[in-house]
């Protein structure tokens, strides 16, 4: 059954079926969470060749790395190596502004579904703990999201008050991705703790509520050029709000704003929160094609 005829939500799919979408008049196709894993996937591949056996086109980490000679530098990383050292080498300036520039453009937090290891276990895990929940085994909980703003002050002061990158202790996406590219480590115990926490106490609770990282690519996309649009297709049966685990960012989506938008004449709007992680869950189950990918300054392209 495709998204025209029943209501894809997360209780009614199997994970391998959300791999696959169909058109409108039938063709089967690859969803976006199969692209995003592909993109996921090969830059790791990547990461993991130019490491053993020098392909050289992807060397080093996410943290930091070099794309075809071309230095790039998370940029939570380059605020906590100031801060602990009050010292920035010239090419981490650079690889942190080659960054910022490509997520304002790509959008900020495609960085946490389109690239992050973790970001790829933590699907799996989302749909384990949405299983359990459903079977009524755990409760569903949730928290402030805005917690996370906190937490990234808390590892930036404890940067700048000890000297040391204290948040890399505990870092799943750095110790993920030294895991690709430089083999095992004792340090793979706390990735597992961390997704035990998803699966068992609360849905994506490291992207949502704690990660750095997604935080500041989520001050990014507050203007980045890629968003989700939706539009006055739209019937407002919420099966996005159940695949979204951001999904206070699709509040434009609900009934109640109808009213205003037919006074105004308004027949599309954009997602501009930073939260959205533009991973295109919801584009890929709507079944009514009122949300897409926009590109806001394709009138310049
Ligand atoms: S945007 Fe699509 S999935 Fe979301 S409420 Fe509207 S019709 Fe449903
Ligand atoms: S709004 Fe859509 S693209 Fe954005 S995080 Fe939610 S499901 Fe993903």
């Amino acid at each position: 059954m495709s998204k025209y005829h029943e209501r894809r939500t997360i209780a009614k799919t199997s994970f391998l079926s959300t791999f696959f979408d169909e058109t409108a008049d039938g063709k089967k196709k690859l969803s976006m969470r199969a692209k995003r894993w592909i993109v996921i996937i090969s830059i790791h591949l990547l990461f993991f060749l130019s490491f053993a056996i020098d392909i050289q086109i992807l060397e080093g980490t996410l943290s930091g790395s070099r794309f075809l000679g071309f230095h790039l530098i998370d940029v939570f990383a380059t605020l906590e190596v100031y801060l602990a050292t009050y010292h920035m080498p010239i090419n981490m300036v650079i690889g942190t502004v080659s960054i910022i520039l490509v997520y304002l453009l790509i959008g900020g937090r495609t960085y946490c579904s389109w690239v992050c290891p973790y970001g790829l276990l933590s699907e799996i895990g989302e749909k384990l703990h949405n299983t359990l929940v459903d079977k009524k085994i755990i409760k569903e909980r949730s928290f402030d999201n805005r917690v996370r703003y906190i937490f990234w002050a808390i590892f930036l002061i404890l940067s700048f008050t000890s000297g040391y990158l204290v948040f890399e202790l505990i870092n799943v996406v750095g110790i993920l991705s030294r895991f690709v590219a430089y083999g095992w480590s004792v340090a793979l115990v706390w990735v597992l703790a961390v997704f035990l926490v998803e699966v068992f106490f609360a849905r994506r609770a490291w992207c949502k509520y704690l990660c750095p990282i997604g935080t500041t690519y989520g001050f990014i996309g507050q203007i980045s050029a890629t968003k989700i649009e939706w539009n006055d297709n739209c019937d407002h049966c919420m099966v996005c709000h159940d695949v979204c685990f951001e999904n206070q960012v699709l509040e434009i989506t609900k009934s109640k704003y109808d009213k205003q938008r037919e006074e105004l004449g308004i027949k599309k709007e954009v997602v501009m929160s930073g939260d959205c992680t533009l991973c295109g869950r919801c584009v890929d189950v709507c079944h009514a094609d009122a949300l897409s990918y926009t590109f806001r300054l394709k009138s310049l392209v």
